[in-house]
């Protein structure tokens, strides 16, 4: 599953430079979370970055991007190649 960033984050700019994925941006309020770049931390860390460092816990599991911890990893190696192609 990918996370999601709700309308409590205070944008406080600590989560975006904690991504090894590369997958949270400010949008047009509030920080978002591309779930095509999130892999819940898959392949990097054992518990996700940015859940640890958000100060009001406003990082939840996406219930629209369900994966499971195989297509994770799928998605940490696709993620990966793409890196090293570009
Ligand atoms: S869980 Fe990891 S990969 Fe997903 S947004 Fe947070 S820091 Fe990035
Ligand atoms: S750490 Fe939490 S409050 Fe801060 S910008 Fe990220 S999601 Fe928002």
């Amino acid at each position: 599953m990918a996370l999601m960033i709700t309308d409590e984050c205070i944008n406080c700019d600590v989560c975006e430079p904690e991504c090894p994925n590369d997958a949270i941006s400010m949008g047009p309020e509030i920080y978002v979370i591309d779930p095509g770049k999130c892999t819940e931390c898959v392949g990097h860390f054992d518990e996700p970055q940015c859940i640890q460092v958000c100060p009001v816990e406003c990082i939840p599991r996406n219930p629209e991007h369900i994966e499971s911890p195989e297509q994770l990893m799928q998605k940490y190696h696709a993620l990966m190649a793409a890196k090293n192609n570009a």
